[in-house]
């Protein structure tokens, strides 16, 4: 089969779904292809590493250990495949990639130019990467918005890209705002037709429109947009806003996407088995409330903890589970005494020092109440740290990314491999690690999924540089709270939990196991932490 490029770009505003509809367009041709998602980014960053994650979003860990941008996590999940990180492309690698070729002499007594070199060098790079990584079609998204200095480079090499392609086998998907002002009562179209305007002053010819709006499109829209476009009314589409963005592939489907999809590229595939297993998963009735507090340090920013939502999300599907998230902020104050309310509790990964205390505290009443409780990275250090001050009576015991002078109770320190490092980008213990399992619960748990592996190894992704302190580790093994999982090389501790007969559910882990919940399969230590509610 040829090589199939699927391309998306947007309008108007940031956030109103470009990575969904670049993963819905996905999802139906991955039932048959193998789809290679490609995500441009006009930053400088060379990654998304040194960005806040405030601005950003949380920092998705890939399984080659790329940190790249989190719409790679929902890429993931909806094409059931893993990226590798030079599918993540940003102006500052294209940059970095010109000037080393500059330097190298590749352009020897040439003018070193935006166009041809710098759109060149972008087409070379998406083609390269497509082929590095294979499969059949590839799927590229521009970020930001048509019209941002940033990604204007972009957009030139996607139409020289286009250009040297059959029909069939490209396809340009538009993303646009169709808003309805506070004071009128009517769809306004006219930022979608202007945004046409620009695009084809820039040689780009759309030939599928997505309009976002709270509701569906009307037919009067529809048709002022498809007349503006050039496009007949069947290739302009609407996502509504909607509680899940699960359900959006099957809305797309009911209004023949897939189809147009099929009929466009000239190819075909099955009705997406997807969209059915979805579909059942999403149709259960969510019968029992719970409350889960996710007790953060971070900016008032849901995205910060993207995955971790999302693999609520995944388990409240699976159980029929009517969960509302609760984000307890510890950078402000105690937040103990709202945490009566919690069925269970989340404490996620991060970093530095702020809001540590507070959720010390926290650990220590979920610990003394029974809550059941998920310690995430940076959690699970939180969780040791609570248990060798208030239990085994360490009252010194810290992390060393706390209190730089906390030697010799630091019960937290930094891993070895760590401790000559200069370079901080990309130096973290990242990738997806192999951890033995001791026959214990967790064993139990990954027992019952494909996502145990021979000799009772499990993989998951880990993105830290500090670990459990290997000469507490014989103190920690206290009767009651037993580690039973390490890395298969180091033996460093990556799995804690509680004995079951002391709490219903005190476990920890030095993993990211969000990073791989899956609707259709969500990461085992949610399952079991809201299974553990319900008793
Ligand atoms: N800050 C901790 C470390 O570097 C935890 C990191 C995390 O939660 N991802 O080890």
């Amino acid at each position: 089969m040829r090589k199939k490029y699927v391309v998306v770009t947007g309008w108007v505003i940031s956030g109103i779904g470009k990575w969904v509809t670049t993963a819905c367009a996905g999802f139906f041709l991955a039932e048959r292809f193998g789809v290679t998602p490609i995500k441009l980014d006009g930053y400088l960053n060379i990654d998304p590493w040194t960005m806040n994650p405030f601005e950003h979003g949380e920092v998705f860990v890939l399984a080659d250990g790329a940190e790249v941008d989190m719409d790679f996590g929902h890429y993931e999940r909806f094409l059931w495949n893993e990226s590798m990180g030079v599918q993540s492309i940003s102006m500052g690698k294209i940059y970095a990639g010109i000037l080393e070729k500059e330097r190298r002499g590749d352009f020897l007594w040439k003018t070193v130019q935006m166009i041809p070199h710098v759109t060149d060098h972008i087409c070379e790079r998406i083609e390269q990467v497509f082929s590095q990584v294979g499969g059949d079609v590839c799927l590229i998204e521009v970020g930001g918005t048509v019209g941002d200095i940033e990604v204007e480079l972009y957009l030139e090499a996607i139409r020289q890209m286009k250009r040297h392609k059959r029909k069939e086998d490209f396809i340009h998907i538009h993303l646009t705002y169709v808003p309805i002002p506070g004071w009128v009562d009517e769809q306004k179209t006219k930022p979608t037709q202007q945004s046409i305007n620009l695009l084809q002053s820039k040689w780009l010819f759309p030939e599928i429109i997505i309009a976002r709006w709270k509701e569906e499109l009307t037919q009067e829209s529809r048709e002022k947009i498809a007349l503006f476009s050039n496009l007949r009314e069947e290739r302009v589409f609407s996502i509504p806003d909607v509680a899940s963005v699960y359900t959006i592939p099957s809305i797309l489907e009911k209004q023949s996407f897939d189809s147009l999809l099929e009929g466009k590229l000239n190819t075909w595939f099955e009705k997406a088995r997807k969209t059915q297993i979805w579909e059942e998963l999403l149709s259960k009735e969510k019968k029992t409330k719970m409350t889960v507090g996710i007790i953060w340090k971070y900016m008032a920013l849901e995205d910060s903890y993207s995955s971790v939502v999302a693999a609520l999300e995944h388990v409240s599907m699976q159980l029929g589970l009517d969960i509302e998230i609760l984000f307890l902020d510890t950078r402000e104050g105690d937040v103990v005494e709202q945490l009566s309310a919690l069925d269970a509790c989340i404490i996620p990964g991060g970093f530095w020092n702020t809001g540590i205390e507070n959720m010390l505290s926290t650990i220590r009443y979920v610990r003394e109440n029974k809550i059941p409780c998920l310690g995430i990275c940076l959690g699970m250090q939180l969780m040791i740290i609570e248990f060798c001050r208030n239990i085994l009576n360490i009252p010194r015991a810290n992390s060393l990314e706390f209190d730089e002078h906390c030697h010799p109770y630091d019960v937290i320190t930094l891993l070895e491999d760590q401790k000559e490092l200069i370079q901080l980008w990309g130096t973290m213990r990242l990738w997806k690690q192999s951890t033995l399992l001791d026959d214990w619960q967790i064993y139990n748990l990954y027992k019952k999924t494909s996502r145990l592996q021979k000799g009772a190894q499990i993989y998951e992704r880990f993105r830290h540089r500090y670990e459990v302190n290997p000469l507490y580790a014989d103190k920690i093994e206290h009767a009651w709270l037993k580690i039973s999982g390490r890395s298969k090389r180091q033996q460093i501790v990556q799995c804690i939990e509680m004995d079951p007969s002391i709490h219903p559910y005190f476990v920890g882990t030095q993993a990211h196991p969000e990073l791989t919940s899956r609707l259709e399969d969500p990461a085992p230590l949610f399952l079991w932490l809201m299974e553990s509610t319900m008793k």
